[in-house]
């Protein structure tokens, strides 16, 4: 039996093979390969399909995420908070520019918490980013509530959230900054590396679009230490494709999980809860379970991969040591690390392949 793998990118390839192929082809043959007009065009329909006013296309997620930290103002000494289970690209962006990420906890959807946040206000604190992880969004109406409460800026890691909305709002709407890897395994995603920042206010845009191409606006003349982090014209065309196909790729996801909803029956399996307020878009589908580990192996054995996100939480990672947090800090960052476990989930996935993994988590 073939193994079943967490992720297939071939798959999405060959479902919309034609255009992927003729989009790279035409750039190909364009003779233009950097910052131009596949680029410029990418970034006016992200825009639009998020419902910003501006996008800039970057070179993968966590630039986006840093040059964003950036565009803020985020100095050494200042203090971002950010939830304890994510990924560490999420605190990576605001340690690059010598902020402090501090650490909260998250809710009962995997979202960051807003007593959580609040209880980790300090005089420092500038700023608060929020992960939608796994593909559904936080309990923005509370955060942002916050933010303004206490004057601090809002960023969104919207990495895993293409298309989630709140309220019927997208997800990267709500802060001053959202944040989007194209990674290829994401829900809209390239075939190699890729990112972009969403924001309604020019002066971020401005100094983003700046920062991504050396700190220069005006060639050979930097006004900034800027870095070089910019979305190339192939994978600006390939995206264009995914982007008319958004829809029909998250009602895809969509079905899968509903099955997954409807057709898992395992007392010892705890299935992802959905936030009232959110549509989630199942960048992963998430269970729990306490013996974790042998639910594992019990479905490699049956050839079924899974994935861990996360196993340690930065705050735990030895490149965060210098934080000093310990085990015990974040209880319920920890249990949920040791609990958690991704099924696989991706387009194009078959309907024996769903059968095979009901069947087994069934079996558990
Ligand atoms: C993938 C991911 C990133 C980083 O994106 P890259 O494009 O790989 O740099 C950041 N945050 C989260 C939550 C992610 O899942």
């Amino acid at each position: 039996m073939e193994e079943i793998m967490t992720n297939r990118l071939d798959r999405s390839f060959y479902q919309y093979q034609e255009e992927f192929e003729e989009a790279a082809l035409r750039t190909l043959r364009s003779g233009w390969y950097i910052m131009g007009k596949e680029l410029e065009a990418f970034e006016e329909e992200y825009a639009a399909w998020i419902g910003s006013k501006y996008c800039v296309g970057v070179g993968n997620g966590l630039d986006a995420l840093t040059l964003a930290c950036r565009a803020i103002g985020l100095k050494e000494g200042d203090e971002v908070i950010v939830q304890g289970n994510t990924f560490i690209a999420s605190v990576l962006a605001i340690s690059n520019t010598g902020a402090v990420p501090v650490f909260a906890e998250p809710d009962e959807y995997y979202g960051i918490e807003a007593d959580s946040v609040r209880g980790a206000i300090t005089d420092k604190t500038k700023a608060v980013m929020v992960v939608h992880l796994y593909g559904q969004p936080v309990e923005l109406e509370e955060i942002v509530k916050i933010c303004r409460e206490y004057d601090l800026r809002l960023i969104e890691d919207c990495a895993q959230s293409h298309g989630a909305k709140y309220y019927g709002r997208m997800s990267g709407t709500f802060g001053d900054i959202g944040c989007f890897s194209f990674y290829p395994s994401k829900n809209i995603g390239a075939f190699g590396d890729a990112g972009a920042i969403v924001t309604d206010n020019e002066e971020y845009r401005d100094r983003i679009k700046m920062l991504r191409n050396y700190g220069s606006k005006v060639r050979y003349q930097n006004e900034e230490t800027g870095i070089n982090s910019r979305l190339d014209e192939i994978q600006a065309a390939l995206l264009r494709v995914r982007l008319r196909h958004a829809k029909e790729m998250y009602e895809e996801r969509l079905a899968i999980a509903g099955r997954y909803r409807e057709e898992v029956k395992n007392e010892k399996i705890e299935l992802p809860l959905r936030r009232p307020q959110a549509d989630h878009v199942y960048h992963q589908f998430v269970i729990r379970c306490k013996e974790r580990d042998e639910l594992a192996a019990f479905l490699k054995e049956r050839g079924i991969s899974t994935i861990i996100h996360y196993p340690i939480p930065p705050h735990l990672s030895k490149a965060y040591e210098y934080l000093g947090y310990k085990k015990g800090d974040l209880p319920k960052t920890e249990a949920w690390s040791e609990e958690v476990l991704s099924i696989p989930m991706y387009n194009g996935m078959t309907k024996e392949e769903q059968d095979r993994v009901i069947e087994a988590l069934n079996a558990f």
